[in-house]
């Protein structure tokens, strides 16, 4: 295409993709891997991503579910009738919620179940709760929706705990939802079951929607067990739409199944709204799921125990580097260290101001990809994913101790 075709398309783009950031997790990872692919030798931090393989009878049910030719046509836009039901079991199972298939929607990952909750409940001028540091894709898709998101800061004195308190002062005639994350990505926080409840007790009263996503629910390291807000706090339960997917627990990020449990009505609008959009999620990716979730368990203790050791293993050597303060990380498999201490300073030949200049000395001179904290809206601290292997989490935390240390 010539320059002036090209700026023509330019200026065609809608003011709603223009204002849109790239996803920082996504471009981050990319990059890493496309080094790696070139030769280089990066150590990715970024994306949370499990390095272990999916589970062989997930793999196998999908190389099955292959040759089911029944599979090679649509089938119902909202997901699969027996992934639902799966679904419904999983959750009776994992948290004690009751669920219905009606409240249930598949959906392509859990990024795509937050987009479509929000496209449904989000009309322009509605504030959205979101408490920060916050995953960076929650804000734009409340944009996108023509919803307003309201950051609501955490302080690392509280382990970046959101209070009733915090969330009170920031509510106004214009909120319409909280976003909930616990575990939390990207600080790696857990809140205690009483605070989930008192949580949830404030939303019922003040008539908010609380989405709760909890894709990292069986990640859990600290002395805070996990709670499902809607089984505390059940008297937000009519007002709750729950995330989750397979992704993280089951090391299935390549594959795309997420869900949502929603109020019928609001299921039933997000089964509308996928029929004329994306239709069904892949039948063999729905396949997998079903085996992933109705499956043997035993690797997700197994995968718990091994990211504990790991985020004792980061939060030791993150925490002795001098002008880094770093949170133990209670749960889900991220570290974020607050690095304002390093800014000002001659990192590997570059003077660095911010933690996005931090990220990309980092990048260039250790070869360590981080993801900088201005991407979870909170600037001076990077984000570093602990699900690699053993040997290179301790090959880069390496690195950054000789260039930082
Ligand atoms: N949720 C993961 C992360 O924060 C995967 C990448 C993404 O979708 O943002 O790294």
């Amino acid at each position: 295409m010539a320059t002036g075709a090209l700026m023509a398309a330019g200026e065609a783009l809608s003011a709603r993709v223009s204002h849109l950031s790239e996803s920082a997790t996504l471009a981050i990872t990319a990059k890493a891997k496309a080094l790696r692919a070139a030769g280089e030798d990066v150590i990715g931090f970024g994306a949370g991503e499990p390095d272990f393989p999916t589970p062989t009878h997930v793999v196998e049910a999908a190389q099955q579910a292959c040759a089911d030719t029944t599979l090679h046509r649509y089938s119902p836009a909202g997901g699969r009738p027996a992934l639902k039901e799966a679904v419904a079991d999983k959750t009776a199972r994992d948290t004690g919620l009751s669920v219905a298939p009606e409240h249930v929607l598949i959906t392509n990952g859990g990024k795509h179940a937050v987009y479509t909750v929000f496209q449904a409940l989000l009309d322009p001028g509605d504030e959205v709760l979101i408490p920060a540091p916050y995953w960076t894709s929650y804000p734009e898709q409340v944009s996108l929706a023509g919803g307003t998101p309201v950051a609501v800061p955490t302080r690392l004195a509280d382990g970046y705990r959101v209070g009733v308190d915090q969330l009170e002062a920031a509510r106004t005639p214009a909120t319409k939802a909280l976003v909930f994350t616990s575990p939390n990505n990207p600080t790696g926080s857990v809140h205690h079951p009483d605070d989930v409840a008192a949580i949830g007790r404030w939303a019922a009263e003040a008539g908010l929607w609380v989405v709760t996503d909890e894709i990292y629910e069986h990640f859990v390291y600290g002395s805070a067990p996990f709670a499902s807000l809607p089984v505390v706090a059940p008297e937000a339960a009519d007002r709750c739409v729950v995330v989750n997917g397979v992704a993280k627990t089951h090391a299935m990020t390549g594959w795309r199944v997420g869900w949502t449990i929603a109020p019928a009505e609001v299921t039933a609008a997000m089964v509308t709204l996928q029929s004329h959009t994306t239709s069904n999620v892949c039948n063999i990716a729905q396949s997998a799921a079903m085996a992933a979730l109705s499956g043997p368990q035993d690797h997700v203790a197994a995968r718990r125990e091994a990211f504990a050791h790991r985020a004792g293993i980061a939060h030791a050597r993150l925490a002795a580097l001098e002008g880094v303060d770093c949170p133990r990380p209670e749960g889900a498999f991220y570290a974020f260290p607050r690095v304002e201490g390093l800014l000002g300073r001659d990192i590997g030949g570059q003077r660095v101001e911010s933690s996005a200049q931090l990220c990309q000395a980092l990048l260039e001179t250790a070869k360590v990809a981080l993801v900088p904290g201005e991407a979870f809206g909170a600037p001076g601290h990077v984000r570093l994913s602990y699900a690699l292997s053993d040997e290179e989490l301790a090959d880069g935390l390496q690195r950054l101790a000789k260039i930082v240390g």
